[in-house]
């Protein structure tokens, strides 16, 4: 049962360059060899240099960081200006391109527009990635629960009352499936760009929807972040095929967040590294084991249900842990 060596690449991360420090810690603690940070700098306007350097101070070559797109300017031009962009940035160490889900929800363009996912004004962005050999990481749309009305019927209603903003049921959002739908004209438009579709393509509910996408789409990986408690819902072994049939398109990633206040404020740096040992404690026990009804990391804040161990081969696990990632992302390998 298990490896006693993971050297695990952690191929989602949201960590503030002040804790980069602790991240080190976090990672010795917990057998992780890198860590894919995604995004932090420009989602809390920290200057690019700057937060390099103070990653690349504690942690050298273990992390690397996927940076994303400035959505405040969209006049026009704003896809060419945004791939000119991702340009200097690689060239200044960047490794991928990160899009928060804020695209298609949010993200408007200069006439006030909401800017969909598969807008022709971003063709130029996806281009430049796939030419710069670099993977986009991209979160779209969010957990159905999210789409549906917000009352106590809803499963997620105990986390969504802690984040009112997290939800997406009013008339104002597109619904849940239409973004998916927006996402995938993108990865169809743009063969040859890599995509990882964040928290298992966005659809961890509907296994067999993810399945599809992997099918059609040979530039299409997904990551498993921050939905354990999702993807275990299905039965141990339809997950454990799916897992198996899809070996060399799965990355192993948390969307553990430290110093994004907005995502979760701890009191204490030794609260969060005892936390972040049970976080990945309960991520190893999911795809190494086959003991039923474990909590999933983070349990119970997706809701108070509990998930099956998928107990996979090691020859997986290692697919999944390390050489995914490595294959895919510059500096890795
Ligand atoms: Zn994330």
């Amino acid at each position: 049962m298990g490896m006693l060596h993971r050297s695990a690449i952690d191929a989602h991360v949201h960590v503030h360059p002040d804790q980069a420090e602790v991240l080190l810690d976090v990672m010795e603690a917990n057998d992780l060899s890198r860590v894919v940070n995604l995004g932090i700098l420009e989602v809390l306007g920290i200057p690019f240099q700057e937060g390099m350097a103070a990653f690349r101070r504690a942690l050298g070559g273990r992390l690397v960081y996927f940076t994303a797109p400035d959505f405040r300017d969209t006049s026009p031009g704003f896809g060419t200006r945004m791939a000119e962009e991702l340009e200097r940035k690689v060239e200044a160490g960047a490794a991928g391109l990160k899009i928060f889900k804020e695209l298609g929800l949010r993200y408007r363009d200069a006439d006030d527009h909401l800017i969909p996912v598969d807008d022709p004004r971003l063709d130029p962005l996806w281009a430049k990635a796939g030419e710069l050999g670099v993977p986009v990481l991209i979160h779209t749309a969010d957990p159905v629960a999210f789409f549906q009305p917000l009352d106590e019927h809803n499963e997620r209603w105990e986390e969504l009352r802690l984040h009112p903003d997290w939800h997406f049921g009013g008339p104002e959002f597109p619904d849940h499936d239409a973004l998916l739908a927006q996402r995938d004209r993108v990865i169809e438009r743009h063969p040859a760009t890599l995509f990882i579709g964040a928290h298992l393509g966005n659809y961890p509910e509907d296994l067999a929807y993810v399945d599809g996408c992997l099918d059609r789409y040979p530039n299409l990986y997904v990551d498993t972040a921050a939905r354990i408690g999702e993807i275990g819902r299905h039965p141990a072994e339809e997950v454990r095929a799916f897992f198996i049939k899809h070996q060399d398109r799965i990355l192993f990633g948390t969307d553990l967040t430290m110093g994004w206040d907005v995502i979760e404020a701890k009191e204490t740096e030794e609260e969060d590294k005892a936390d972040t040992g049970s976080f990945y404690e309960a991520h190893w026990r999911f795809f190494e084991t086959d003991e039923r009804q474990i909590e999933y990391p983070g349990y119970p804040i997706q809701g108070r249900w509990k998930v099956d161990g998928i107990g996979l081969p090691d020859d997986v696990l290692e697919k999944l842990y390390v050489r995914n990632a490595q294959r895919l992302i510059p500096g890795l390998r």
